[in-house]
């Protein structure tokens, strides 16, 4: 299979690695949001978020708090995103698993502004119920 994140997990490609064990991978990102911009995947292609098996899914979140809290301990940052893109429409791009770590600085240009909306008359219990209807199944 042709995947770039495989590529480096196997050290055919190379990346800044930052930390590595038996099952997860932590590089910078090649274009960073703000430098230090971090990447954790786990060394087992899935395409996202769904698809990771939950024993993966853990190792990948221990080491996003481990990595996370070093770049804040190294780069002195004001805060954190922490984000999947899972998806064409959420902007994924690379489709094998990864979390985001993305150092921000109070005088950062990034700016994450969406216009938000505004739930109508009963509209918000229609969402609940049907999420909570396939939360069940
Ligand atoms: P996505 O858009 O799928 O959420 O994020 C994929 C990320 O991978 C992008 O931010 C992109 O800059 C990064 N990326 C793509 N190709 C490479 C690569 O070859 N090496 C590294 N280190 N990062 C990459
Ligand atoms: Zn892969």
């Amino acid at each position: 299979m042709d995947c770039i994140f495989c590529d480096i997990v196997s050290g055919k490609e190379k990346a800044e690695i930052i930390y590595q064990d038996e099952n997860v991978i932590s590089f910078l990102d090649i274009r960073p949001i703000n430098y230090g911009h971090a990447l954790v995947i786990p060394k087992t292609h899935y395409e996202n978020f769904h698809a990771v098996s939950p024993e993966d899914l853990n190792s990948v979140i221990s080491v996003t708090q481990k990595v996370a809290d070093a770049v804040n301990k190294g780069l002195s940052t004001d805060g954190i995103n922490i984000i999947a893109n899972n998806g064409v429409a959420s902007g994924q791009t690379i489709f094998h698993f990864h979390f985001h770590i993305i150092p921000r600085f109070k005088t950062d240009a990034f700016n994450y502004r969406p216009v938000l909306k505004s739930y109508g008359s009963g509209q918000m219990k229609e969402f609940a119920d049907k999420i909570r209807i396939a939360v069940k199944k």
